[in-house]
C-alpha cells in the first residue's frame, strides 16, 4: 500500500521547503522527502558558514591595517579551531530553526533516499509514496573533474573545507567563481599562502570583465596569487605537499600548496533519483524546466540547483513558491520567474554585487545600452573608510534612460546593490535615481555620479 498525498517535494532545503510552504498555504496535503542532514545547503555548508567565517577574515584584515588608522599595530594570529566553533555554533542555531520548521505538523516529513518507481509513484526506503504533483528539489554536489594524477593527488571541496581545523600553510585554487574567491580570499587572511588558478581570461568570467580585473587587483595587492587565462595540465604530490601544472602565457608553470581547494563548480544532484522511470528529461545533466518550473512531465515541476539555472538561494526560494504554486494550479494560468531582477553577491572585500543586465549580457542579446562607472577610489565617503577599490557601473537603456543593470565593486556592495534592485523592481529610471535624496556623506551616494553622467548623455536633464 502506498502513503498518498495531494504533493509531494523531494527535497528538504531553501527550495523544497520554499515549495512546501506555498503547498501548504493553499490547503494542500504536503509530504517532504529528505535524505538528509536536514538543514540544506545554504545553511549547512553554502551560504551561511562561509558568511561566518569570513566575517573573522573581515577583522583579521581591519587589524593588519590598523596602523593605517592612526592606531598601534596589531599583531593577528588565526586560530582556525576556534573560527569552526564559531561557525558551528552560528550553523546549529540556524540548522535547528529550519529542522523545526520541516517538522511542522502541516507537513508529512519522510527521512530516506527518494526513487521514481513510476511518474506517480515514490520510493523511500521501504515506504511507496504516491501524489498528484512532485517538485524535485535535491540541489547540487560539487562537480567532480578529470585533471590528470588531481584524484590520487587529493583535494578537497568546499564541503570539508569548511571542516578544517588545522590551517594549512599553503593552498592551491582551482577555479575563479564565488566559492574559489570566497574561501580563496578567507584563508589569505587568516595567514594561509593562497594561489588561484582560473581557466578563463579573468575572475568571475560570467561577469563583465572590468568586475574580475578589478577584484583581482585587490587580491594581488593583499599577497593572494592569481593565474587567469590558464589551463590546467596535471598534479602530482603526497598527502603533504601538492604540485599543480598548467599553462600560463604560453609556458608551463607550477603552483605548490599543502592542500588544493577543488571550487570548479557544482552539478545537479539527481544520482537514484530513476527520473527516467517518471519520464523527467534531463538535459546536460540538470532537470530541465520551463518558465514556470514544470519539467518535461507536465506533473512534475522542479527548483534549485537541481536545475542549474542559477545557484543562488533567493532565487531556489523564488522558484520553490513558484513550483509549489504552479503545482497545485489545476485551473487558470501558471506563474512564470521573472528574470528580470536576477541578483548576485560575492562576499568577497572589495564585494561584487550585480543585479539585471550587465554589457556582456546586453551585447548578446542585442540590447541597446548605455553604461556609467565611477570609482570608489574618488569617492569621499570611501576614502575616509579606507576603501579605494572597485567602482558602480549603471546600464541603462539610451531611450528614456530605464535602468536595465548594474555592477558593485565595493564597500557593502551587497547591501548597496539593494536600491538599484528597488529601482528597477518599479521600473525607474537613471532620473529617478537622482530625484531621489541620498543622504551625505554616505557610500551610496556615489550611485548619483554614474546615473548624472547616464542622465546627461541621455537628455534627461
Ligand atoms: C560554499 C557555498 C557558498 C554559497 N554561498 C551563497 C551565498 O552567499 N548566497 C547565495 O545566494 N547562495 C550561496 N550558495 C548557493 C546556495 O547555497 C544554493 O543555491 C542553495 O542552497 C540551493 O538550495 P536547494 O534547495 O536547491 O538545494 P539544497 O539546499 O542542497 O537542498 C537539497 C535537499 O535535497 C536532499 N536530497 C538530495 N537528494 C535527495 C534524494 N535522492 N532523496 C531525498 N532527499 C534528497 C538533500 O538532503 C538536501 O536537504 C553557496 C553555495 C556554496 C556551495
Amino acid at each position: 500500500m502506498a502513503n498518498s498525498h495531494d504533493i509531494v517535494i523531494i527535497g528538504g532545503g531553501s527550495a523544497g521547503y520554499a515549495a512546501a510552504r506555498t503547498a501548504s498555504q493553499r490547503g494542500a496535503d504536503v509530504a517532504i522527502v529528505d535524505r538528509g542532514p536536514l538543514g540544506g545547503l545554504c545553511i549547512l555548508r553554502g551560504c551561511m558558514p562561509t558568511k561566518a567565517i569570513l566575517r573573522t577574515a573581515e577583522i583579521a584584515s581591519l587589524m593588519r591595517r590598523a596602523k593605517e588608522f592612526g592606531l598601534s599595530p596589531v599583531e593577528v594570529t588565526a586560530d582556525l579551531e576556534k573560527i569552526v566553533e564559531r561557525k558551528d555554533r552560528l550553523v546549529r542555531e540556524f540548522a535547528d530553526y529550519r529542522i523545526e520548521q520541516l517538522r511542522d505538523p502541516r507537513f508529512t516529513l519522510y527521512h530516506g533516499d527518494a526513487s521514481f518507481l513510476s511518474p506517480d509513484r515514490l520510493q523511500v526506503g521501504s515506504r511507496e509514496l504516491d501524489a498528484k504533483a512532485f517538485v524535485i528539489a535535491t540541489g547540487s554536489t560539487p562537480n567532480e573533474v578529470l585533471i590528470p594524477g588531481l584524484s590520487e593527488t587529493g583535494y578537497l571541496t568546499s564541503d570539508a573545507l569548511l571542516d578544517l581545523r588545522d590551517r594549512p600553510a599553503s593552498m592551491v585554487v582551482l577555479g575563479g567563481g564565488p566559492v574559489a574567491l570566497e574561501f580563496g580570499q578567507f584563508f589569505a587572511r587568516i595567514g594561509t599562502a593562497v594561489t588561484i588558478i582560473q581557466r578563463s581570461g579573468h575572475l568571475l568570467s560570467h561577469l563583465d570583465a572590468n568586475v574580475g580585473i578589478a577584484l583581482k587587483d585587490a587580491f594581488l595587492e593583499e599577497g593572494i596569487g592569481v593565474f587567469t587565462g590558464t589551463s590546467l595540465q596535471r598534479v602530482v604530490g603526497s598527502e603533504l605537499s601538492k604540485r599543480v601544472y598548467f599553462h600560463h602565457q604560453g609556458r608551463e608553470v607550477h603552483a605548490d600548496g599543502a592542500l588544493i581547494l577543488q571550487a570548479l563548480g557544482r552539478r545537479p544532484l539527481i544520482d537514484g533519483l530513476r527520473l527516467d522511470r517518471a519520464g523527467v528529461s534531463v538535459i546536460d545533466g540538470r532537470v530541465s524546466v520551463d518558465e514556470t518550473m514544470r519539467t518535461s512531465q507536465p506533473h512534475i515541476f522542479a527548483a534549485g540547483d537541481v536545475t542549474n539555472l542559477y545557484d543562488i538561494v533567493h532565487i531556489a526560494v523564488q522558484q520553490g513558491e513558484l513550483a509549489g504554486f504552479n503545482a497545485l494550479q489545476s485551473a487558470g494560468p501558471l506563474r512564470s520567474f521573472d528574470s528580470r531582477l536576477v541578483t548576485e553577491v560575492i562576499f568577497t572585500e572589495p564585494q561584487i554585487a550585480t543585479v539585471g543586465l550587465s554589457e556582456m549580457a546586453c551585447r548578446a542579446g542585442g540590447i541597446p545600452y548605455l553604461a556609467a562607472s565611477y570609482p570608489f577610489a574618488d569617492h569621499g565617503k570611501a576614502m575616509c573608510r579606507g576603501d579605494r577599490h572597485g567602482f558602480v557601473k549603471l546600464v541603462a537603456s539610451p531611450a528614456g534612460g530605464k535602468l536595465l543593470g548594474a555592477q558593485i565593486v565595493g564597500p557593502e556592495a551587497g547591501e548597496l546593490i539593494h536600491e538599484l534592485i528597488a529601482v528597477m523592481y518599479y521600473h525607474g529610471t537613471v532620473a529617478d535615481l537622482l530625484r531621489m535624496p541620498h543622504y551625505h556623506p554616505t557610500l551610496a551616494e556615489i550611485i548619483t555620479y554614474p546615473a548624472e553622467s547616464l542622465a546627461e548623455k541621455i537628455g534627461l536633464q
